[in-house]
């Protein structure tokens, strides 16, 4: 989730004075940012800071927002949009019962097509949930979209209770499509256009994007693929977003095949080929790896790479079991920093050092 843009400002602004209506749709072509802000409104509304400007992104709500569970907030989009919302892919415990939580592999991703339909189920899951108080006794918040991704049944089923809205209850709804939405749900939403951005802000938004991203894309080229995605500049970010994760693919490789050499993993080499990966992506694969090689040494199967298993038994078996466990939590721990620096040889280096001195010689 993205903060709030400076083109949506104002926007905002309006709307965290004013209250929001019971029921709103942001509308506007694709690539505007509707979810993004969307998130950001929720969090707001579910802050329980007492400060002015919110989210706070500190109080005990907040952290519930963004790790995915705060009981009060449900976020209904299609499947393969889900990702798209706050969730906690971390591997929250290493004692002795190793739990994992809401972690699907890449493989599960790849195997099955993702529904684009927003499913009558969740609809109607999500309506029952409002027949109960709100957990933390304040609001709770509904986000859905794009609207047009509703099958009919489901649109109706919104519908009926949009014309009967549970107790403080806020939704926000978002479509790239506004005339494909029935005018009875458009006549019980407050209306809101997604601003646009000039295509100046819109470059220097995407060019802190590529920056803070660690990617190097000259102006040109940036504004060439703002243009081919219609000035929407969220959409354009995705496209370079998905180039570069092509990229990285393959160094992720090389760090998998080289943590399986165990102690003899050549780190110095695998650093440098590995050093313009983030070290975000580098600390999930490695978190996810170590959790296989706990899990083989104690129930002798792999989660994440049952693919590479010749390796995982292997490094398992020479693994020391204390210094593998200390290791995994302190890899956990620092993934659930928010702020990673971008990753550089040094960092790696430690890293794979560290790897290094859980066998046993
Ligand atoms: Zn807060």
């Amino acid at each position: 989730m993205t903060p709030i843009t400076a083109w949506q400002k104002t926007l905002w602004a309006q709307l965290t004075s004013q209250g929001m209506s019971h029921a709103t749709i942001f509308h506007g072509q694709e690539g505007l940012g509707h979810l993004d802000f969307a998130l950001n409104m929720a969090k707001a509304k579910l802050c329980e800071s007492q400060t002015e400007s919110k989210p706070c992104h500190q109080c005990e709500a907040c952290r519930w927002f963004d790790t995915g569970s705060h009981p009060d907030f449900q976020g209904l989009l299609p499947e393969d949009l889900q990702s798209l919302l706050p969730h906690d892919n971390l591997i929250d415990d290493v004692g002795e019962e190793v739990v994992i939580k809401n972690i699907s592999t890449d493989d599960d991703k790849a195997d099955k097509k993702l529904s684009q339909v927003i499913k009558v189920a969740h609809i109607r899951s999500m309506i029952d949930s409002l027949g109960t108080a709100s957990y933390r006794s304040g609001q709770r918040v509904v986000l859905l979209g794009p609207l047009e991704s509703l099958e009919p049944i489901s649109a109706n089923t919104l519908l009926k209770t949009l014309e009967e809205p549970p107790e403080n209850t806020i939704f926000l709804l978002f479509t790239y499509r506004l005339d494909r939405i029935l005018p009875t749900i458009k006549s019980r939403c407050r209306l809101i256009a997604m601003p646009k951005p000039s295509e100046e802000d819109a470059l220097a938004w995407l060019s802190s994007q590529v920056a803070s991203a660690n990617l190097e894309i000259d102006s040109q080229n940036l504004l060439a693929i703002l243009r081919e995605e219609g000035g929407a500049p969220a959409r354009a970010w995705q496209r370079i977003f998905d180039l570069k994760e092509q990229s990285y693919q393959e160094s992720l490789q090389q760090l998998l095949h080289g943590l399986g050499q165990g102690r003899q993993v050549e780190w110095i080499k695998l650093s440098e080929s590995i050093n313009k990966v983030p070290l975000r992506e580098i600390l999930i694969l490695l978190q996810k790896w170590l959790y296989d090689l706990l899990l083989f040494r104690t129930v002798g199967y792999a989660k994440f790479y049952p693919q590479t298993q010749v390796l995982i038994s292997a490094c398992a078996a020479k693994a020391n079991t204390a210094k593998l466990r200390e290791f995994l939590k302190a890899v956990s721990d620092s993934r659930k920093s928010e702020n990673h620096p971008l990753a550089n040889r040094v960092q790696i280096e430690s890293l794979l050092i560290r790897y290094k001195n859980i066998f046993e010689a």
